[in-house]
């Protein structure tokens, strides 16, 4: 499979998006369904971007794969001329939010064939009738391409809720294009045998839409501003138009040295935890079985009393609602959407001792939550005193989720397995 395609097939279809980000220069692009956030990896250098958007409806996968978007060392020592800043939001493409309206650039590269019938309608009328970009790249199995893989029966992953040939593809074009106002063109990536392209055609195919109409007509609706998504990730990249790069330097290490702190923390909690079970097991069995007195367990980890860190309160749920609705928007009042999570406080003054950057670069406790107060990236307790971490940010596996009661990895449980599937055909070829 492997050898079928040279380079592989998905990275032909990214490929096909970042020609066209070269050729057409779009300053806000959006990826529907982007996953691993692969082709958000790509296109963030191509610094004619200004804002770069990931949509998926699986969140967990989205903060395995956030940190990859991340400005590394070069971009502060080189920063580019322009602005760059990268969202990533957990939602459906099924729903409106008005805060991808107007972009420039939509992708939707391999999704709609995971869609049901009337969730491909709303995603139509979603992308094409309310977020309205300039451009729209959609990519999707060509069905009629299937019998030139070896052995496949029946479509190319066990998800797929239909697979089109070009016929169905372009009737679903069209009818969209004449509905919101559109032109397409047809492309596609995956060329078969020399002898048989034209009678199969491309194995992705690619519809590159462009909206007929100006900009000037768009978003006079009067349409409510709606916010269903929800943000997991933002980022600035620094620029040099930033006078305040030191800042920004600050904040990123603040939030790398701060998310270390809280995987250490819940790693030990799960060990003490580990240490407790073994504990009773012994006291058990030597009891052979029958438990004659109650088995002294440490209150630290029994009820959270005298917890030695704060990420211990988080895991068992400690944090209070009233907590949690006091957590700072960011700048632009972007207030995340839909239920809160629980999050882990880590203390400045945890991360001041600890981090010898930090304190390096803010120069005193202070100065460290003065720097950090009103920063869109991160989040403050009421006091101020600890950055507050989402808790499903931490990257753990099924095992360690299983000591955990209701700590906000329920999504992470809920993920069905289809959509953790690796795209084997696709991936593969
Ligand atoms: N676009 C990526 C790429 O090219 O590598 C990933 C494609 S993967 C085959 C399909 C992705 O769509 C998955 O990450 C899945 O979680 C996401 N997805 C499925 N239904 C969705 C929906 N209703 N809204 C947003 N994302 C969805």
């Amino acid at each position: 499979m492997e050898s079928m395609f040279n380079p592989p097939l998905h990275r032909q279809r990214h490929q096909f998006v970042v020609d066209f980000v070269k050729r057409n220069k779009p300053q806000k692009v959006v990826d529907l369904g982007c996953g691993e956030c692969t082709l958000l990896k790509k296109l963030k250098f191509h610094r004619e971007i200004e804002l770069l958007v990931g949509v998926d409806t699986n969140g967990a996968k989205l903060q395995k794969k956030k940190n990859g978007l991340a400005p590394v060392s070069a971009d502060y020592l080189q920063p580019a001329f322009n602005q760059l800043r990268i969202e990533l939001y957990q939602g459906s493409v099924t729903q409106k939010d008005s805060r991808l309206r107007g972009f420039d650039l939509v992708t939707s590269i391999e999704l709609i064939e995971h869609l049901t019938v009337a969730d491909l309608e709303c995603f139509s009328e979603v992308v094409f009738g309310y977020m309205i970009p300039l451009a729209v790249i959609v990519s999707t199995p060509n069905s009629e391409f299937n019998p030139l893989f070896p052995g496949l029966e029946g479509f190319r992953h066990t998800d797929h809720k239909f697979e089109w040939t070009r016929a169905e593809f372009r009737s679903w074009a069209s009818k969209v294009c004449l509905e919101f106002g559109y032109e397409v063109e047809f492309a596609g990536v995956g060329q078969a045998p020399s002898d048989q392209q034209e009678q199969v055609g491309f194995c992705s195919q690619i519809g590159v839409f462009h909206r007929l109409r100006g900009r000037n007509d768009m978003f006079c609706d009067g349409a409510e501003d709606v916010f269903s998504y929800t943000l997991l990730y933002i980022i600035n990249y620094p620029s040099l138009q930033d006078n305040n790069i030191l800042q920004r330097v600050l904040v990123s290490e603040v939030l790398h040295c701060a998310e270390k702190l809280k995987s250490r923390w819940i790693e030990e909690e799960a060990n003490e935890r580990d240490d407790i079970a073994s504990l009773c097991q012994t006291e058990k069995e030597r009891e052979g079985g029958l438990l004659k007195k109650p088995v002294e367990i440490p209150q630290t980890a029994a009820c959270g009393a005298e917890m030695k860190n704060p990420a211990e309160q988080c895991v068992r749920g400690v944090l209070k609602r009233e907590d949690e609705e006091a957590l700072r928007t960011n700048d632009e009042g972007q207030q995340e959407s839909g239920t809160l999570n629980r999050c882990v406080p880590v203390p400045l003054a945890a991360l001041w001792s600890s981090c010898s950057k930090v304190r390096a670069l803010s120069g005193s406790l202070t100065n460290l939550r003065h720097l950090l107060i009103d920063k869109p990236e991160v989040k403050l307790s009421q006091d101020g005193s600890a950055l507050l971490l989402n808790d499903q940010e931490h990257d753990l596996d099924e095992e360690d989720l299983n000591g955990f009661e209701d700590c906000g990895y329920s999504e992470a449980r809920q993920c069905p397995s289809s959509a953790e599937q690796e795209e084997d055909w696709e991936a593969d070829v």
